[in-house]
């Protein structure tokens, strides 16, 4: 590998040094980090002049899922979609090329965005889609709207019981009305057939390419299964990684299997780019198909306090049995009861500091569960998009002005109580760009309306960190990466202007020129030298 001289504007994020002239990388390691006449007697190749632009330390997102982004510009998309008919609609355009009886998936949807707000029925999907089995999986990942051939696929009726952390929405007499909520999804979902090794590898790969291209040098998958994780280890040691990937081992196996597949991992968790050493598990659902488990009831469906997806027993001897291997337990809690749940479990298991418990998405957390947070040693895994984003209803769900309200999406509360943070954006339930993720923490404005709670906004070089050395220390790699400096992986970020400077209107436009992982260019503007 040649050596890279980059002379401009370098921002270390690195306290000691925040701001350098030049960085030398060699070998995949930063070589220099100083002054350009110091680095550049050292350099065996020109310069890059970086002119107005700016690096920082490769951007990390600490919450995403590869394999879904990959496949969702392969299904249906319905995101955007201004009515049920409209999802309905795209959908039967993509069976046109599927032959009778086979799948068709999506995803997108929000029937916060439809007239009245209120979920689909499978009668509309089964009208568009008579002779195809069709899934189509809201925004959020968190309930599923399919037709009549697929409930009947999955031998849904009236007389069908909700399964265990799951509900089937019905109509008059309990007729199924085709929206799944949560594990209910996945009585339909078994009966989709699985996806090869090379479609499992195409979908990575494509996600992977897209991360690249947004400036990303290192991505937290949360939740992989075997198979694919099988695929990300044939990738890892094939080099053919662009961007590093700290896989998550999905946990929703039952307990002697998920022992199994740590087993399969203890010991063998670092093969080039990729990292297996933590466990993605559920506390609850989402806050926009009301299952996000809170402690009351949603101010807009009286009666209805959300869900615990894994019951808090079975959540304790998980999290248990993880930090017993020495593997990272990553829970996802989005209501203020399942970060409560959460917190006993990671309290009941003894002190986990030493691997490093984090809790995901961590959107509604109570003033008393903030110390709790910080006494655990838990990392705050949270994506700022999710206050933009859910902004326009979040008020209905939890009541404006409520103290649970102003515990949502508390970057600020959660730093000054000194948790550790790292931010991350959910694609493909969110967009992946993460200039939008540090644009959103500083405004934390919703599309067309006031800021939400703005005492929560954070500044850039905190929304910086929190996608750098914050995702590093998430990872373990704080040693290793998340800063520039000598001796550390060469993954730099590169942006045609000055990334900590402009404004956040300036920064969501900002190009990103170069993307550096591990001293190799993954990615590189049109154009750019
Ligand atoms: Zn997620």
């Amino acid at each position: 590998m040649k050596d890279l001289l980059l002379v401009g504007r370098i921002h270390t994020l690195d306290p000691a040094r925040p701001l350098a002239e030049a960085v030398l990388v060699r070998g995949g390691r930063i070589a220099c980090v100083g002054a350009e006449a110091e680095c550049a007697r050292r350099a065996g190749a020109g310069a890059v002049r970086l002119r107005a632009g700016s690096a920082v330390p490769g951007l990390v997102d600490a919450h995403g899922h590869v394999q879904g982004l990959g496949r969702s510009r392969r299904e249906v998309s319905c995101v955007g979609a201004a009515s049920p008919d409209e999802c309905a609609a795209r959908a039967a355009e993509r069976a046109r090329s599927v032959p009778p009886g086979g799948w068709v998936c999506g995803r997108g949807w929000d029937q916060n965005r439809w007239p009245g707000a209120a979920f689909p029925d499978e009668a509309t999907l089964t009208r568009a889609l008579p002779d195809h089995p069709a899934i189509l999986t809201r925004v959020d990942g968190h309930a599923a709207w399919v037709n009549a051939r697929a409930l009947a696929a999955a031998g849904i009726v009236a007389a069908t019981p909700d399964p265990p952390g799951g509900k089937i929405l019905r109509g008059a007499g309990g007729r199924p009305t085709g929206v799944l909520v949560d594990a209910a999804q996945d009585l339909v979902l078994a009966k989709v057939p699985a996806a090869t090794p090379a479609a499992i590898e195409d979908e990575i790969l494509a996600g992977l390419r897209e991360l690249v291209s947004l400036g990303l040098t290192e991505v937290h998958d949360a939740g992989v299964g075997p198979a694919a994780l099988d695929v990300y280890r044939r990738l890892a040691a094939e080099d053919r990684l662009p961007v590093r990937v700290y896989a998550m081992i999905d946990g929703e196996a039952p307990l002697p299997a998920l022992e199994a597949e740590l087993r399969r991992w203890k010991g063998r968790g670092e093969i080039g780019r990729l990292t297996v050493r933590a466990v993605k598990l559920f506390a609850d659902g989402a806050l926009g198909s009301r299952g996000a488990a809170l402690f009351e009831d949603y101010a807009d469906d009286p009666g209805n306090a959300g869900l615990l997806l894994t019951p808090p027993e079975v959540l304790r001897a998980k999290v248990r049995a993880v930090a017993a291997a020495g593997f990272q337990p990553a829970v996802h809690a989005i209501g203020d009861r399942a970060v409560a749940e959460v917190l006993t479990a990671f309290e009941a298991a003894g002190d986990l500091r030493a691997v490093r418990p984090r809790i995901e998405h961590l959107q509604i957390v109570r003033p008393r569960e903030v110390a709790r947070l910080a006494a655990t040693g838990a990392i705050a895994s949270m994506q700022p998009v999710h206050a933009t984003s859910d902004g326009p209803w979040v008020a209905a769900r939890l009541g404006a002005g409520t103290e649970r309200y102003r515990g949502a999406y508390a970057w600020r509360t959660v730093l000054r109580a000194g948790v550790p943070l790292a931010f991350g954006s959910d694609f493909p339930v969110e967009d992946a760009d993460p200039r939008a993720g540090i644009a959103d923490a500083e405004e934390r404005t919703p599309r067309g309306g006031p800021p939400f709670t703005p005492e929560e906004r954070i500044g850039r070089e905190e929304a910086l960190v929190a996608f750098t050395r914050g995702a590093a220390f998430a990872g373990f790699a704080e040693g290793r990466r998340g800063t520039i400096r000598e001796g550390l992986d060469a993954d730099l970020t590169v942006f045609a202007g000055d990334v900590a400077a402009c404004t956040a209107a300036e920064l969501r436009a900002l190009r990103v020129t170069h993307v550096v992982v591990g001293g190799r260019v993954e990615w590189a503007a049109a154009g750019s030298p």
